[in-house]
């Protein structure tokens, strides 16, 4: 498909203030360099552990953090260079859902006044046109028609993402930021809500951005996947590809960590994440994952691996590592 969405080289640096006067004693890199596509009816997912940047990368997105440096280029404009009547057109087709839909719905109001607040925003319809289309939010999210006369603490966490959801959804957007959106669910509520999220992809030919620590999650909604550590990609490829023959050793690590269904079926010699993630004030030098990776030598803690097509440069497959398809044979990192 076609790109709806081109990140390039985004950069979030954020100051750190110390002392009385609170002056600037240095940045934190929140995102480094961040290049990523989002195509068109295709889901891109997101991965990483807590503090890498990836909800940052998602907020910069969608203007909810003005980034240091970089390119968002949505339907051929840059979001980061747009005037606010351009932006504010661009918002209505950029949407996000986040982790905790209790955190983001007004408790005070209604489930269909919140539902109708985007509407109102944007000027669309007369009140009755508005309840009508609420009416039918709620049906495409599988909620019933009282919900709309109720109020956000009187739904269980699974439904309150489908508000969240039905919100995100309301002006039909081309694409939707997914912010660990089942993180805070029950397993067996997980999977209501990603079929949810694939049926209204399909019905809407909707595009996500898909974020989450647990690749587990993503495996089931991404059609390419790019993992961060740190701020930086370090791996990119086809769903199909990461899983099947992962070249990082920090993705390895997290596929590794996917429990398997198949008890016949044997990880081959993982490497395990060990050692804390590191914090982004001081990231390690060279490539940012030498503390913790099996493999690192000399080269790896002076010199920061480029992210570059591996083999064929038409297999969409990139990687961010000294050693990429040598890790553990001679001649390579072992
Ligand atoms: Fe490990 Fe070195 Fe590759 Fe980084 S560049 S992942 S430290 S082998």
């Amino acid at each position: 498909g076609e790109a709806l969405l081109r990140v390039q080289n985004l950069k979030m640096h954020f100051p750190i203030r110390g002392g009385v006067l609170r002056k600037r004693v240095g940045q934190v890199h929140a995102v480094d360099g961040v290049s990523l596509t989002v195509k068109r009816g295709e889901t891109m997912g997101l991965v990483g552990e807590s503090g890498c940047g990836k909800t940052t990368v998602g907020r910069c997105i969608l203007r909810l953090y003005q980034p240091t440096r970089g390119r968002v280029i949505f339907e051929g404009q840059d979001l980061l260079k747009v005037g606010s009547p351009s932006l504010r057109a661009a918002r209505r087709q950029l949407q996000m859902i986040f982790q905790d839909p209790f955190e983001s719905l007004n408790s005070r109001h209604t489930v269909g006044d919140i539902l109708a607040e985007p509407f109102i925003i944007h000027r669309i319809g007369t009140p009755a046109q508005r309840s009508r289309s609420v009416a039918g939010l709620l049906e495409r999210v599988g909620l019933a028609p009282d919900a709309a006369s109720r109020f956000p603490h009187e739904f269980s966490g699974g439904q309150r993402q489908r508000i969240g959801i039905a919100r995100a959804i309301a002006l039909n957007p081309k694409l939707v930021v997914c912010d660990e959106p089942v993180s805070a669910l029950d397993v067996s509520i997980q999977s209501q809500i990603l079929n949810l999220l694939l049926a209204l992809q399909k019905e809407l030919g909707l595009s996500y951005l898909f974020i989450a620590h647990d690749l587990a999650v993503v495996k089931h909604v991404s059609d390419a996947i790019a993992v961060m550590y740190l701020g930086r990609i370090v791996e990119r490829a086809a769903a199909g590809v990461l899983y099947e023959s992962p070249l990082h050793p920090y993705t390895q690590a997290l596929i590794a960590a996917i429990p398997d269904p198949d008890p016949l079926k044997k990880n081959v010699s993982p490497p395990m994440l060990s050692g804390d993630v590191p914090s982004p004030i001081n990231p390690p030098p060279g490539c940012h994952f030498h503390p913790r990776c099996p493999y690192a030598r000399g080269r790896c803690r002076t010199e920061t691996p480029a992210l570059e097509a591996f083999g064929r440069s038409d297999t969409g497959h990139w990687v961010a590592c000294h050693f990429a398809g040598r890790l553990g044979r001679e001649g390579g990192a072992s």
